[in-house]
């Protein structure tokens, strides 16, 4: 925080802003530079749509593993999480939210790819997760049904829609939303047969209060998704301290802790903590 040339005016604004922020509202959407610890705010771009990973809650606050990630990383970068803008950046978005500088960081189900290694770094990574299928409850989809010219539905610009062009079915009918939240709704109206994408974004849907009962996940390992935390092209000394952090976040019991609040009420089976640097191809 600078404080140079402050006019009396603008000395009674601030001390009238440190009193509002340190009455405790929670809003700290403009107290940018009058944080307790006198810095700025660090920006981190997460999704807002998929439960247990990255959700905004209707009050507004945010839940997830990403989430959890992202705060414990801001905190080892010396941000508090009070100091923590949560943006979403959708899958499409993520390269270029962090060429642009929307974002400092982003821990948002994005896999670690060689094909984004050249526009982004990444440190971890901090997660394995897996392509799998989300259908009905009383689908007949399962292990070993030709998927091409099903209608399935998945992300622009994810790992997700490209494996199923690729190789998992070239010839679905394959419908690319903006996010997977707009695919369950097509799942639950029939307008599509399979959501594809992580296990772990999927187990998360299907948990949800108002879907229990509805969907099943195939239980398919079609890919292997190693979350990295995205970070500017060339800032190597970021992607250092977000490896140390990650390291200390699993050897402190945090990252445990995280795994089972955020996917034990989806009976999502994680796999162990990744080694930083150990991609699974
Ligand atoms: N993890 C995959 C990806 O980074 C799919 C999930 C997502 O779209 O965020 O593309």
């Amino acid at each position: 925080m600078k404080l140079r040339k402050v006019t009396a005016a603008a000395a009674a604004a601030l001390v009238l802003s440190l009193t509002a922020t340190a009455c405790g509202g929670d809003d700290d959407s403009d107290s940018a530079d009058t944080g307790s610890g006198g810095g700025d705010k660090i920006k981190v771009g997460i999704k807002y749509d998929q439960p247990g990973l990255g959700l905004k809650e209707p009050d507004g606050s945010f839940s997830g593993f990403d989430v959890d990630v992202a705060t414990f990383v801001a905190g080892e970068l010396g941000y508090e999480p009070n100091q923590i803008e949560f943006i979403e950046t959708k899958s499409a978005d993520r390269e270029n939210a962090l060429a642009r500088g929307d974002v400092d960081f982003i821990a948002a189900t994005y896999s670690i790819t060689d094909e984004r290694k050249e526009k982004v770094d990444f440190a971890g990574p901090y997660l394995l997760a897996h392509q799998d299928l989300l259908v009905k409850a009383d689908s007949d989809i399962a292990e070993g049904t030709d998927l091409n010219g099903k209608k399935l539905c998945s992300v622009t610009g994810s790992t997700s829609a490209q494996n199923v062009k690729d190789e998992i079915a070239p010839d679905a009918q394959l419908k690319e939303y903006g996010t997977y939240s707009e695919c369950i709704a097509g799942l639950q109206s029939g307008a599509v047969d399979a959501v594809t994408t992580d296990d772990s974004i999927l187990a998360g849907f299907a948990a949800q209060d108002q879907y229990k009962g509805q969907f099943k996940l195939a239980g398919l390992k079609l890919s292997n998704e190693n979350y990295g935390v995205g970070v500017k092209k060339g800032d190597t000394e970021t992607v250092n301290k977000i490896n140390d952090a990650l390291e200390k976040m699993v050897a402190d019991g945090a990252w445990e802790t995280a795994v089972k609040e955020n996917f034990g009420p989806a009976d999502y089976k994680y796999e162990q903590a990744p080694k930083i640097g150990n991609i699974v191809q």
